[in-house]
């Protein structure tokens, strides 16, 4: 047995539980001992059942004298049990658990944690834990700190304490994976009493003691993974240098044609990226800016010199309504130029010839024509798969990758997380941009904030109204909820309003069509679910209404209202909620002052943690199981032993071999 060893080969109390336990992503032995705990539970010392007193949370512990099940009303049972110590006993009672009258039998010693009551003369103890005590095991259900872990259906706490501990106990062999010379210097635990400590500690200390380990594992390897990934791309030789000098007065050109002029964060970009070009190794840079930063003609004029090189370019994005607002900016660039731009979504037959090609995933799949592939964009970049990006790549020889996100990366995050890539920040928005004014509105004044829309709209504003729907591909039940908030608007509030409908299940020709409508003001207000996240541009729409503002992140929200204030006139973002706690109040309070996506980002970590700052809860780069993104030190520190590692990792064998497989796994599917 090793720690790769599926939990499913690990007897049939395992067996039984398999899917569950994929669930919550155990699958291997190493998972398993590797599960964190998510709090700990602190109890109170055992003491003599004759000294406890009423209302007291109190450990005792007895042999069982009896056990039995009682009728307390129709849908009601009561389990009792009297146990005793010396001289004294006291009647345990539990709630609707009519199994235990099977698991706990006469003659067990048994110790309970519960509260005391005090009654006609009769002490008793409703139950919170119990456990049965063995001689050759020491408590770990109730003892001064336990472990509580989040469950899934069929997975309790409790059940999966007692794997970790059977298997922490049992006599697996498994060798450390960081190497003597660095548990030494950074004085580490070693692995096995690292895990032992971080589920059944016997103080505080060494809890932090254990984390640190842990911690300290978890970045490495994360640290390992980007050199490792950036070291295998460099190694990669392009066959295409491009030339930059040459083609400068035609860039000089297409950028003084521009109705604008480049903020000195998109030159800096173009700079940088042009740089990157000059070099015999790909790039892969990732380009970070807030909506409205101006990403995309950082990209056109990458194309452009692609183009003027002799290479074609392909622009990935994610949605079908993003390709074509590409398109269409692009081709009122490009055609002058006599440059030629394709589109190429799901409903594209033919398969010209084209310098750029613009698309969805139908890029990929598609028979799309690329014979001299020199640049890669991908927009939005988190809601693609590293493998489709792999794809992409694979149908040029080693094309340069631009990456473009709005999502706010925290800087710490960037080092640890996106280490394999070059990253250029387009922190300066561009000129005139208008703050967006931002409400929370609370549930009573709801009716007004309708009032308001509609005298708005009466002087001829238009307006977006989100549905709280979070899922990253929307389903039925939340097309069918959209469907239900908009009959409601449009029978009970805004009867007197024309309203339009856009969900992700829209065919692309119709959804084109009800932006269309909403962009020549068919329509007031469109209802939609979150697929207006990213990027459309509709300059009349000056009011972003966010249902169950709660439910998104701060960042996620700050991307929304980006979708408002492209225009001249003032405009607003109304947030609704109507479940508001203090903590949810705070944060969505924070987008009335704070406007900068990095910011409001760094807020969500720090009140949600990282899971949640992008809305679905899984981002592979940035989860944790033990660390702390906070932990800025800790990152630093890491990097320097990552950087001395990554040269002498052939002689780390366990080390080489756990990197190797999370890059295998990172390019299937995030
Ligand atoms: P995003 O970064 O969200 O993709 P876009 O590239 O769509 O932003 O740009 C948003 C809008 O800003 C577009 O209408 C674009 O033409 C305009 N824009 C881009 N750069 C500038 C600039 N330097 N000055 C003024 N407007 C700009
Ligand atoms: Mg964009």
């Amino acid at each position: 047995m090793t720690l790769d060893t599926p939990v499913g080969n690990l007897g049939f109390v395992f067996k039984a539980k398999k899917k569950p336990l994929a669930k919550i992503g155990i699958i291997t032995l190493k998972d398993l001992l590797y599960y964190p705990p998510t709090r700990y539970e602190q109890y109170p010392n055992k003491k003599p059942i004759a000294d406890t007193i009423a209302d007291e949370d109190a450990v005792v512990e007895g042999k069982v004298a009896k056990i039995q099940n009682q009728y307390a009303g129709r849908k009601f049972t009561l389990q009792k049990a009297t146990i005793w110590d010396a001289t004294v006993e006291i009647e345990c009672v539990w709630f609707n658990q009519a199994y235990l009258t099977r698991v706990i039998h006469e003659g067990d010693t048994i110790r309970i944690a519960g509260k005391i009551k005090y009654a006609g003369g009769k002490k008793s103890i409703s139950v919170k834990e119990y456990e049965i005590i063995s001689e050759n095991k020491k408590p770990i259900h109730i003892a001064s700190i336990v472990p509580v872990y989040s469950e899934t259906r069929g997975l309790s706490s409790k059940w999966i304490r007692n794997r970790i501990f059977e298997r922490l106990t049992s006599d697996i062999e498994f060798d450390d994976i960081i190497p003597a010379e660095f548990l030494e210097t950074r004085k580490l635990l070693p692995i096995r009493e690292a895990l032992h400590s971080i589920h059944f500690p016997a103080s505080l200390d060494e809890i932090d003691k254990a984390r640190f380990r842990l911690s300290y594992e978890e970045i490495l390897i994360k640290h390992l993974i980007s050199l490792k990934i950036k070291e295998e791309w460099n190694k990669n030789l392009t066959s295409h240098k491009f030339r930059v000098k040459p083609f400068e007065k035609d860039i000089d050109k297409l950028i003084a044609s521009l109705p604008f002029k480049l903020t000195g964060a998109q030159t800096k970009a173009v700079d940088s990226i042009f740089q990157d070009l000059e070099k015999d190794k790909p790039m892969n840079r990732l380009l970070e800016g807030d909506v409205g930063s101006g990403k995309t003609i950082v990209a056109v004029i990458t194309a452009y010199l692609t183009f003027l090189n002799g290479f074609q370019t392909g622009i990935m994005a994610p949605t079908g309504i993003l390709a074509e607002q590409h398109y269409k900016t692009l081709t009122k660039l490009f055609t002058p130029l006599g440059i030629k731009v394709e589109l190429f979504t799901s409903n594209t037959k033919k398969a010209g010839e084209f310098d750029i090609a613009v698309g969805t995933h139908a890029l990929i799949h598609k028979k799309v024509n690329f014979h001299k592939l020199g640049l890669v964009v991908i927009d939005e970049q988190q809601k693609f798969g590293v493998e489709q990006r792999a794809i992409l790549r694979e149908k040029g020889e080693s094309p340069h990758v631009l990456t473009m996100t709005a999502t706010p990366i925290p800087r710490t995050i960037l080092l640890t997380a996106y280490g394999d890539l070059e990253v250029s920040l387009l922190d300066e928005m561009p000129m005139g941009r208008k703050i967006i004014k931002t409400w929370l509105v609370p549930n009573e004044k709801r009716e007004s904030g309708y009032e308001w829309i509609k005298d708005k709209i009466s002087k001829g504003d238009q307006v977006f109204i989100v549905c709280p729907f979070i899922e990253p591909s929307e389903t039925i039940t939340t097309i069918k909820a959209a469907k239900v908030e908009f009959e409601r608007l449009k029978n009970d509030v805004f009867s007197n309003q024309k309203l339009g409908l856009l969900h992700g299940k829209l065919k692309s020709d119709e959804k084109n069509k009800v932006l269309e409508d909403f962009k020549n003001k068919k329509f007031d207000i469109l209802v939609t679910t979150p697929v207006v996240e990213v990027g459309i541009d509709i300059p009349n729409a000056t009011i972003m209404l966010i249902e169950g503002a709660q439910r998104f992140g701060l960042a996620q929200l700050h991307q929304m209202r980006g979708r408002v204030g492209r225009g001249e006139k003032e405009s607003y973002c109304l947030l609704f909620s109507d479940n508001l706690n203090p903590l949810a109040e705070k944060r969505l309070k924070s987008l009335e002052k704070i406007f900068s996506g990095p910011d409001l980002a760094e807020i969500d970590l720090q009140l949600r943690g990282p899971g949640n700052i992008y809305g679905t809860a899984q981002h592979g780069r940035l989860e944790f199981k033990f660390a702390s993104i906070f932990d800025k030190s800790l990152i630093s520190l890491v990097r320097t032993d990552a950087e001395k590692l990554i040269k002498e990792l052939p002689k780390h064998k366990l080390l080489r071999a756990e990197v190797k497989s999370s890059i295998i796994q990172k390019v299937s599917p995030d």
